[in-house]
């Protein structure tokens, strides 16, 4: 024990350094990959070595090889930087090494899970009834609200699914958007559906669903059990399929369970501002939502919501003889596709109560005017902005394909600010994301002047 306090306060010192050194760190990384490889790869040598030396070996070889993604001028893949409590609370949670698997094997974990969970719930205007597994990531609650509505819709048709599996099953109807996002069609190989299942739905020329379309591919076949896969806040434009029309037109076919994929835009519905665009959320069945990304919360963190709480324990939950505390009121892994797992509901819990409800909606108010202010700059100085800027994401083209795809690799190897490029309605944009909360007006200013300043050099 003598040993841990050196050790750990030599672990804090690390974070510290290196999280004091984002605001004028370059954000990307030093080295790639290949080029890291000498500092980390050589023989396991055989003795053990004392932990404070491993702690500094693995800082120096590891520190040349990180991006700033936690900083204020990431504005790559919709992601934020971890709020100072979160990231503490995390620390705390690697400390106490809960297992958050059931309420007997950690009650604290279970607790801080369901603490957070009706706060979410009550933040994003879910039904209080609602359950809520704490996984990974986007990914896996959307696989998690997807099994859950595979289980209902086959269950109504008289088969069940988790004891027969998919062969020789009713037929189930998957509806998605032809801009949903990829990891959707991943969660149904997963669940046995197969990516070829999506009947597509066209999008509008801002990337939200067309429910006229859904109407008419809903028509394609007779009432039976059906998935429709909403979106809110689509990756490239921010765009949220409007969910209340898309509801009542699947509702008025026939059975559907209503998932809606919010992986960051479910958050629009956290401020009075955005919550319009996310009319009719509450009427949906499932709900999958990051905290990683916008609520700035530490890696792997996520949210799947259920308003069927036996139907998600159903698709989710196992049991064993040997397991204390399963069965009974359901506990985190009853929710979640993980078994033993990290107590990550520690630091959401601290990142809500360090924001407040406030601060939650000023986060999602102040992140989406500092994108307006990207693309009022952006398009003051002459380049294209391609979306509606409705949330945190801006498009943005500097003329041909070849040429956007060059200002974005001269920014990235800048290293001011690190934007992605995508390609949205067959042309090359810079994408631009605000979700961090320490971005400010000035990060942004700095970033426009070297984008500007590279997209000229790029020309001459
Ligand atoms: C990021 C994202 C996902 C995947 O989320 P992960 O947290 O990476 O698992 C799914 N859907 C949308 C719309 C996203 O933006």
């Amino acid at each position: 024990m003598d040993d841990l306090m050196p050790l750990l306060q030599r672990a804090v010192e690390h974070a510290v350094a290196y999280r004091t050194s984002l605001p004028e760190r370059r954000v990307r990384a030093e080295l790639d990959v290949d080029a890291l490889a000498a500092a980390f790869d050589g023989p396991l040598q055989a003795q053990a070595l004392p932990p404070g030396e491993v702690l500094d070996q693995l800082a120096a070889a590891a520190e040349p090889g990180l991006v700033a993604t936690a900083g204020p001028r990431f504005f790559g893949f919709v992601i934020g930087g971890a709020l100072p409590a979160a990231t503490a609370a995390d620390v705390l949670a690697s400390g106490w090494d809960q297992v958050a698997f059931n309420n007997v094997a950690s009650p604290a974990g279970a607790a801080a899970e369901r603490a957070a969970g009706t706060w979410l719930k009550l933040l994003l205007g879910l039904p209080d009834l609602a359950s809520v597994g704490f996984v990974t990531g986007a990914q896996a609650a959307n696989t998690v609200g997807l099994a859950a509505g595979r289980h209902h819709q086959l269950g109504a048709a008289g088969w069940d699914v988790e004891r027969r599996g998919l062969a020789g099953a009713p037929r189930l109807r998957v509806i998605a958007s032809e801009e949903r996002h990829a990891t959707v069609d991943r969660s149904l190989r997963l669940l046995g559906l197969g990516s070829d299942v999506v009947e597509p739905v066209r999008a509008d020329a801002g990337g939200a669903m067309d429910v006229d379309d859904l109407a008419r591919v809903l028509a394609a076949a007779e009432p039976g059990p059906t998935l429709l896969c909403l979106q809110a806040g689509n990756v490239n434009t921010g765009a949220c399929d409007d969910v209340r029309r898309a509801v009542q037109v699947a509702r008025r076919h026939g059975p559907a369970w209503v998932h809606v994929d919010g992986a960051f835009g479910l958050w629009a519905a956290a401020s009075p501002r955005t919550r319009h665009l996310l009319d009719g959320l509450e009427l949906a069945d499932s709900w999958g939502c990051d905290g990683h990304k916008w609520l700035n919360v530490p890696y792997d963190s996520a949210f799947a919501f259920c308003a069927h709480p036996d139907v998600h324990v159903a698709a989710m939950s196992y049991t064993a003889s040997y397991l204390t505390g399963s069965g009974g009121a359901p506990g985190p892994a009853d929710l979640t596709a993980e078994s033993s797992r990290r107590a990550r509901g520690f630091a959401v819990w601290a990142a809500l109560k360090e924001l407040g409800r406030d601060g939650v909606t000023d986060l999602v108010d102040r992140t989406c005017a500092l994108a307006r202010r990207f693309a009022d700059a952006l398009r003051e100085a002459g380049f294209e902005i391609a979306n509606d800027v409705v949330l945190n994401q801006v498009l943005v083209a500097f003329g041909s394909d070849q040429h956007t795809d060059a200002v974005v690799e001269a920014v990235q190897r800048d290293g001011t600010c690190w934007m992605g490029a995508t390609t949205w309605r067959g042309r090359r944009y810079m994408r631009i994301s605000v979700s961090n909360h320490a971005t400010s007006e000035a990060d942004v200013d700095r970033s426009v002047a070297a984008i500007i300043r590279l997209a000229q050099e790029v020309s001459a």
